[in-house]
């Protein structure tokens, strides 16, 4: 008998198999956490892997090519992920991104596009589905998505310099593939665009008013995010983080700005418009201003733990329920339960010098490759 080998990357993360409550309780598209904050929005890491090595996300040194993956058996099915977002839809999401590690490198990604797609809140409803990717191979499949019904995509882009771009993907790949790919999804229809650069002060911070620059006077939302303390192993300091407000004051030196409102609660980024009327940009200040308050966002990796904060250290292993056989109503009900009891705060507890997580005996954060942004 071959003994069963069970992942290392299983044990990664601490996680537990959320309880399933003695009086089950269908959804009704309105759940709140301890906060009073609603669920209205899934991310879905679809793989652990990236073609990068982003230095703030994957640092080459940590990710080698021996580091051990999830291998595929872990991984949720397309139907297991379908079936998971559709009581989450029942519950009250009505956006979903899908993420990794590098999205597109899924194989099929396409299909699961096509099935999510299909899913209707109980308004009726399609979600609002998009997916956030570092563009390697967005000109080969930003048709194939398009016709798969995924309607928006955001593209991670860290500088227009190329030198420094390769630099900071630690891949060699150019800044020219990326400008096609961004290209390529707003001639399938996936517009409108955003970019995300990730600033970080000293690497690429002299890249802001060139970005800016580029893509003023285009469709596409530029969004500033500041470099962020996730996981455990990009050797985060404080020093490395430009404020969105200098960010802002930059721009606004060179191309005058002033503050929109935003969209809809919950939202990320704080959006500013260029006075002459060449186009938006935004700013994700998950550092400097907190915006726990309003979070509305649930996380679910690569094998099925549903994680709910960014800086979460466990996760709710939905995928023990799933293929422990669990029924959809005994599923939907740990979820409510796990939402309900959820009081997760993190970036505001940094602010106010609260955030205790960090000190060596706690236990291990979760790495944004794995949860997804
Ligand atoms: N590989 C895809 C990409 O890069 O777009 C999707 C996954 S990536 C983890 C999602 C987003 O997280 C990217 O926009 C990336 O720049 C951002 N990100 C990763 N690590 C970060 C960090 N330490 N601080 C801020 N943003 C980060
Ligand atoms: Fe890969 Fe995206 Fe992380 Fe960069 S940010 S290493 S592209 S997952
Ligand atoms: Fe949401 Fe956690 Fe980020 Fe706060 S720190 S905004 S709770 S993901």
């Amino acid at each position: 008998m071959v003994d069963k080998v069970i992942p290392l990357a299983d044990h990664r993360y601490a996680s537990a198999v959320p309880l399933i409550p003695a009086n089950l309780a269908a959804p009704t598209g309105t759940l709140n956490d301890t906060l009073a904050r609603p669920l209205r929005d899934l991310r879905i890491s679809v793989t652990d892997r990236c073609n990068f090595r982003c230095g703030y996300c994957m640092p080459k040194a940590v990710f080698t090519p021996q580091y051990e993956f999830l291998p595929h058996s872990s991984l949720l099915t397309f139907e297991e992920i379908t079936r998971l977002a559709r009581l989450f839809v029942a519950h009250g999401v009505h956006k979903i991104r899908l993420t990794g590690g590098e999205p597109l490198l899924r194989k099929g990604i396409d299909q699961l596009v096509r099935q999510l797609s299909e899913l209707r809140t109980p308004e009726g409803q399609a979600v609002d589905l998009t997916l956030t990717t570092n563009a390697s191979l967005l000109v080969k499949k930003a048709q194939l998505l398009r016709d798969a019904g995924l309607q928006r995509i955001t593209v991670s882009l860290d500088a227009l310099d190329d030198a420094v771009f390769r630099r900071m993907n630690d891949a060699d790949f150019p800044v020219a593939d990326v400008l096609e790919g961004i290209e390529a999804a707003e001639r399938a229809g996936l517009g409108p665009i955003k970019v995300n650069m990730v600033v970080k002060r000293g690497t690429n911070d002299h890249e802001i008013l060139p970005m800016a620059a580029h893509f003023r006077h285009t469709k596409v939302t530029l969004r500033f995010i500041e470099y962020m303390d996730v996981g455990a192993t990009n050797g985060w300091r404080m020093d490395e983080v430009l404020p969105s407000a200098d960010v802002i004051a930059r721009i606004n030196d060179a191309y005058p700005l002033e503050r929109l409102d935003s969209n809809e609660r919950g939202e990320t980024a704080r959006r500013w418009r260029y006075r002459d009327g060449s186009g938006e940009i935004g700013v994700i200040s998950s550092v400097t201003q907190a915006f726990c308050r309003d979070c509305n966002r649930a996380r679910l990796s690569t094998e099925g733990k549903l994680f709910l904060c960014l800086f979460a250290t466990h996760g709710h292993d939905l995928r023990a329920l799933l293929r422990g056989g669990a029924t959809d109503l005994e599923i939907a009900s740990a979820i409510g339960l796990v939402w309900q009891r959820r009081g997760d705060r993190y970036s505001d507890l940094r602010a106010t010098g609260g955030e205790t997580a960090l000190d060596g005996a706690a236990p291990r954060r979760v790495e944004m490759h794995y949860i997804g942004g």
